[in-house]
């Protein structure tokens, strides 16, 4: 048994079902332990009284640096990993220009395999140990995703992403062979390890009815499978979306009618998204991963955010990488803080509310609530372990922090990745900064 002397925070309970400020909000020790036996938490609490319990636990002495919980990715695409940066484009043009240009290379398979490389490590780095992964267009560099992602010990739910309308047509496939190509992936890697299917279309834009159908046989054949795609990001997109679909009501409602915006679905963006859709996907169970950065960058809009937590809809963080900043959650956290001030209905937000975005809210997307997210005893032990550079704005900001909610606050302002030291998976290290 191994026993993480930190400070530690967690929320297992849900903080914006509390006002901000309550001290039910978040779960913090200051002289904090973490037991671990098997890859599993056994404790969490006040280090010195787990301590005492414990005597024969191996104590790993991290005393001036903060355990959380690991971090979630709701949404991010493997093979934009090269071409975050593009400035001043949105959405639909971006596609064209930026985003599906490289999404064709990933046809070469050496180059597949070496932007899934670059990507898990980029995750890990940044302290994130689970990811609902958009994959290529391609089985192959959707398989080399996954063999990295497996070689990698992260959880990453994955898919092979499926247009047969618009976008480019060297990126397109069939119904027929969408479906026999996902249930091959579905066969070889859902639930092989750490990884899981996601079936993924990539939107209703670039869709027909009968790949939409192929989605909906995938879903109904694999009865635990996840389901990914994007939702109400562009106003330009909404437009050509409802355009498409004539007997749709909204964007969302292209989606029910193919029985694709369920319990296992996650959404990625929901900007656009009015109060009909926002109730729907609450009653429907389905989670939404929030990008701010991305959303922000490509000037797709303001998120409702209050809306859709007033509503009950799980919300989680999502880089989305090449439309984004590049990765990082604790970074996005940051960004959902700053796009909310200056939101025209905005959702307060606090440390405590990021983290449980940023953990809780993403174990809730990938259907991963019972098994991480918090500490609670008899969870996997998957957590970051974030220690500020000696000499810096980030360690002067966490030791004269008033209290522990400033100091969680301070490392969603300031900590990048060289702050973040290890990173573990159900207690194997999974990153180590190497100092
Ligand atoms: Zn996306």
């Amino acid at each position: 048994m191994e026993l993480f002397r930190a400070a530690i925070f967690h929320t297992p309970d849900n903080p914006f079902h509390v006002p901000v400020g309550d001290r039910r909000e978040m779960v913090c020790y200051q002289d904090g332990g973490l037991l671990v036996s098997n890859g599993r938490v056994a404790a969490c609490g006040a280090y010195a009284a787990i301590r005492n319990a414990n005597p024969g636990a191996v104590s790993v002495d991290w005393r001036g640096g903060i355990l959380l919980p690991g971090l979630v990715d709701a949404h991010v695409h493997f093979p934009q990993v090269r071409v975050i940066g593009a400035m001043g484009r949105t959405l639909l043009d971006w596609l064209e220009a930026v985003a599906l240009p490289e999404e064709s290379r990933m046809a070469d398979h050496a180059y597949a395999e070496e932007t899934a490389r670059l990507f898990v490590h980029a995750l890990a780095s940044h302290g994130t140990t689970a990811a609902v992964v958009f994959g290529a267009h391609f089985a192959a560099a959707t398989a080399a995703l996954f063999e990295a992602a497996a070689r990698s010990g992260l959880r990453i739910a994955s898919g092979l992403v499926l247009s047969d309308h618009e976008l480019r047509p060297d990126l397109h496939t069939t119904p027929e062979r969408a479906y026999r190509e996902s249930a091959e992936l579905i066969a070889r890697y859902h639930k092989r390890g750490r990884l899981l299917y996601a079936v993924t279309p990539r939107f209703a834009y670039s869709t027909t009815e009968p790949m939409l159908e192929a989605c909906q046989q995938l879903m109904t054949d694999h009865a635990d499978v996840r389901l990914q795609t994007h939702i109400n990001e562009n106003a330009a997109e909404v437009m050509a979306v409802v355009g498409r679909f004539p007997w749709a009501t909204d964007y969302l409602a292209v989606y029910e009618r193919y029985g694709l915006s369920g319990n296992r679905s996650v959404m990625a963006h929901n900007v656009h998204a009015t109060p009909s859709q926002i109730d729907r996907l609450a009653a429907a169970g389905a989670a939404v991963a929030h990008c701010p950065a991305s959303n922000a960058a490509l000037g797709s809009g303001s998120f409702p955010l209050r809306r859709h937590v007033d509503a009950g809809v799980t919300c989680a963080l999502g880089t989305d990488v090449g439309g984004g900043v590049g990765f990082g959650i604790l970074k996005e956290g940051l960004q959902a803080y700053l796009t909310q001030r200056l939101a025209p209905d905005p959702q307060g937000l606090d440390g405590a509310r990021l983290l449980y975005m940023a953990t809780r809210a993403g174990a809730k997307a990938l259907g991963l609530e019972a098994e991480i997210g918090d500490f609670e005893p008899g969870k996997a032990a998957d957590f970051v372990y974030v220690r500020p550079r000696e000499g810096s704005v980030l360690a002067a900001a966490v030791r004269h922090a008033a209290d522990p909610s400033d100091a969680l606050a301070a490392v969603f302002m300031l900590a990048g990745p060289e702050s973040i030291r290890e990173v573990r998976v159900e207690g194997d290290i999974v990153f180590a900064s190497g100092d």
